[in-house]
């Protein structure tokens, strides 16, 4: 008799066996079809044996086989077995999410193919066009060669304006790709000398055989980019594959543009959260045939299927975009280290402000520190101003002195950077006479006010209201807005620069396809003259002629529970200010503060994060902290309050764990979203095992707790928002 044992994406920790009927050949990693729970279900083969403890009168057989081929290796199930225990999650549910959703649901793994497009002769010479979005394809095409429609589409353009082109025979389609890539020679179009500290990292890089994790700490504009492009070369050069993981690639098309023009003839591909089912599939697939030599992906590429994987970067490690934050709570770029060092192959991280963990392992040599300390175009630094608040009569949320250095920078021609990580208009509404404050009947938030939509807007639950003409407690109509949002900010310099155009960069003003890289391009063609904007606004780009950046709210991160917040506060002014001064003239960074003294924001200001990140860091060690421990948090929510506590109570033992440290329950940060009330009970460990040894008994509790079922709980391993 032969057995084989599957997971089925079922919230459920363990695996299942079914018996294989004579004449059925299956192996590990093929997809089978069986009956569960009067239900037929697509399930992945992970062991064939001879033997089960299913009694023979129950076990049954399997429906039908899906794959002659398996869709996963067995080097790949091992990652995904190790993620699964890592992150404490069922096995079944990791493997179906690392697959693309065609392959869960049991199709074809070559049903798709994603059209090629390059211009016909005639488009190549780039004919004057009515259409400036057409025009903007055609340069992309000229400049880049062939281009998958995928990669077209993640760089705004969409599939009307491609077929368009190929109506007007100025492009063509075609379904075949590159598979020959790995022989043929290549072309590397012209690249820069590295300057010293760039040849020395190249040097200690490209020598390393086998694994060892790199941490590339470079300030913005140090020319970490160009490293990682000049080590790729050489994968790709001898056939191998590559994958850098960026935060966020709607954001900067810049990067891809940089990769296309350095690799022209090599085939790439990107990853990320707006393909198609068919486009995931196709990259899928790609990865997994070597079709392609280089893939930059978001989070989730983390788990492509590489043929022959050579070497992996992870493009601004810090960044929490990394880290998913439900289902499979996993993070990329930890991730990235075990899989790089399983592959036997080299990793870089690179980044202008380490995380602490990435830091503290590269202080403790299990990564490699290399440092690039000066920028690669300009040898100028950019000078921080702090702006004490207190006692000031702002305008618009800007002291008077804040905007003076906005007039004379514009009066320079030089671009202004307002930077303010909240959007909307206000974050709420007020009652002037009752103290009324608009808040979400679903949330323990307060809606923002939209101005231009006249909607109160909840930020976590999205749901949208009318903004009341009177207070619903008083009747008052003297409601006004409290606080500033990035909508406000607009508002206020369009009437205090009247001749000054301003663009705004935010979730609002992007939410239509194309907004974003239109915006972009009107700002890098110097059409902008103050840029407003979120969080967004400090990914990344390239804005040649910004020369003044001002931050309006770094108070929040100086004063908050979450014991990140400093060293994410610190993480974004760096990056905010990295966006300064790249023309060649030193910028200026201007900090509005009430705390001007604060001896975190004096090291960073004054001695950069580096220095702020070691002193940051022995804080974490004297209050014992992560890095030092170990943190895992049992997140629990349900309409029923009670029922959650109550569950969360029980998780506690009468009598300790040793090496185990627990707080809680505790509410969560916001204890209301969407309905549902949040609590949470923090695990502490100072050594890793003790804490996976730990979680193991509390998961086998768990399942067996009567509250189980009536509640939703998840386990998050190394938490980043507590
Ligand atoms: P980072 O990734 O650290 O922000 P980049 O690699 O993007 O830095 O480099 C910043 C700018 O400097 C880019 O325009 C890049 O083309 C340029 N650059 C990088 N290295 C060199 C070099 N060795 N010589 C000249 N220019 C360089
Ligand atoms: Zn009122
Ligand atoms: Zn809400």
């Amino acid at each position: 008799m032969s057995f084989v044992e599957v997971v089925i994406k079922v919230p459920l920790p363990r695996t299942f066996d079914y018996l294989l009927i004579e004449a059925q050949t299956v192996t590990v990693g093929c997809r089978v079809e069986v009956s569960f729970a009067n239900r037929t279900l697509v399930a992945l083969v992970v062991a064939l044996k001879n033997h089960s403890n299913v009694p023979a009168n129950k076990i049954k057989p399997i429906a039908r086989i899906i794959d002659c081929y398996p869709i996963l290796s067995a080097q790949h199930i091992e990652l995904l077995r190790f993620t699964a225990q890592y992150y404490c999650h069922p096995l079944g549910e990791t493997l179906f999410t690392a697959l693309p959703a065609s392959l869960r649901s049991g199709e074809h793994p070559d049903k798709t193919t994603v059209a090629t497009v390059t211009l016909t002769a005639k488009g190549a010479e780039l004919p004057k066009l009515r259409s400036k979005k057409q025009q903007a394809l055609l340069s992309q095409l000229a400049g880049s060669g062939a281009s998958s429609v995928t990669e077209l589409k993640a760089l705004g353009f969409t599939k009307q304006q491609i077929d368009a082109l190929q109506e007007k025979a100025l492009v063509e389609k075609s379904l075949e790709h590159d598979t020959k890539w790995t022989q043929a020679p290549r072309t590397i179009n012209s690249k820069p000398r590295l300057n010293e500290e760039q040849a020395a990292a190249f040097s200690v890089i490209n020598q390393q055989q086998g694994y060892r994790t790199f941490l590339l700490e470079g300030i913005t504009g140090s020319g970490k980019t160009e490293v990682y492009l000049q080590c790729l070369e050489k994968i790709v050069n001898s056939g191998r594959q590559a994958l850098v993981l960026v935060p966020e690639i709607g954001l900067t098309p810049q990067t891809v543009n940089r990769f296309r023009r350095r690799f022209p003839d090599t085939p790439i591909d990107l990853w990320h959260s707006n393909l198609t089912d068919n486009e995931r599939l196709h990259v899928w697939r790609r990865t997994e045939q070597g079709s392609c030599a280089l893939v930059i992906g978001t989070r989730s590429s983390i788990f492509l299927p590489f043929k022959n994987l050579g070497m992996m970067v992870v493009d601004e490690e810090h960044d929490s975009s990394f880290k998913q934050q439900d289902g499979l709570r996993y993070h990329a770029r930890d991730l990235a280290v075990y899989r790089s060092a399983h592959a036997n192959i080299p990793l870089i991280l690179g980044t202008a402000t380490p995380a602490l963990e990435t830091l503290h392992k590269a202080i403790n040599n299990k990564f490699q520190l290399l440092t690039l300390s000066k920028r690669a175009e300009t040898k100028v630094a950019n000078q921080f101003l702090l702006i004490d608040m207190k006692g000031q009569i702002e305008q618009g949320g800007f002291a008077p002195s804040t905007l003076q250095h906005i007039e004379r920078t514009l009066a320079c021609a030089k671009q202004v950077m307002v930077f303010l990580n909240r959007r909307g208009y206000a974050p709420t509404l007020l009652c002037h006479e009752c103290g009324w404050l608009s808040q979400c009947t679903h949330c323990s938030a307060s809606t923002t006010f939209h101005k231009a939509m006249a909607r109160l807007v909840c930020h976590h639950c999205s749901q949208q209201s009318y903004v009341p003409a009177q207070c619903p407690d008083c009747g008052s109509t003297q409601i006004m807005p409290v606080g500033l949002g990035t909508e406000q900010l607009e508002d206020f310099l369009k009437g205090h620069f009247p001749d000054t155009p301003i663009s705004r960069i935010d979730r609002d003003s992007t939410r239509r396809k194309g907004a974003l890289e239109t915006a972009l391009a009107d700002i890098n063609a110097g059409g902008s003259r103050i840029l407003v904007g979120t969080q967004m606004l400090a990914k990344g780009h390239h804005f040649a002629d910004v020369n003044l950046v001002v931050m309006l709210d770094v108070d929040g991160g100086l004063y908050s529970s979450d014991f990140r917040a400093t060293e994410h506060m610190a993480q974004l002014i760096t990056q905010v200010a990295g966006r300064a001064g790249r023309s060649g003239e030193p910028g200026t960074v201007l900090l509005q503060t009430h705390f001007p003294d604060h001896p975190l924001l004096q090291d960073l200001v004054n001695n950069g994060y580096q220095d702020f990140a070691r002193y940051a860091l022995k804080e974490r060690q004297e209050v014992e902290l992560p890095p030092y421990t170990h943190l895992a948090l049992v997140r629990v929510e349900g309409t029923n309050a009670k029922l959650v506590i109550d569950f969360l109570t029980d998780l506690v033992p009468a009598t300790p764990y040793s090496g185990i440290q627990l707080l809680g329950p505790i509410p969560a940060p916001m204890e209301r979203v969407a309905g549902k009330y949040r609590y949470q009970l923090h695990i502490q460990a100072p050594e890793r095992p003790v804490l996976h040894r730990y979680l193991a008994q509390l998961l086998s509790y768990i399942s067996e707790h009567k509250l189980a079922n009536r509640v939703r709980w998840s386990i998050d391993i190394d938490p980043m928002d507590t």
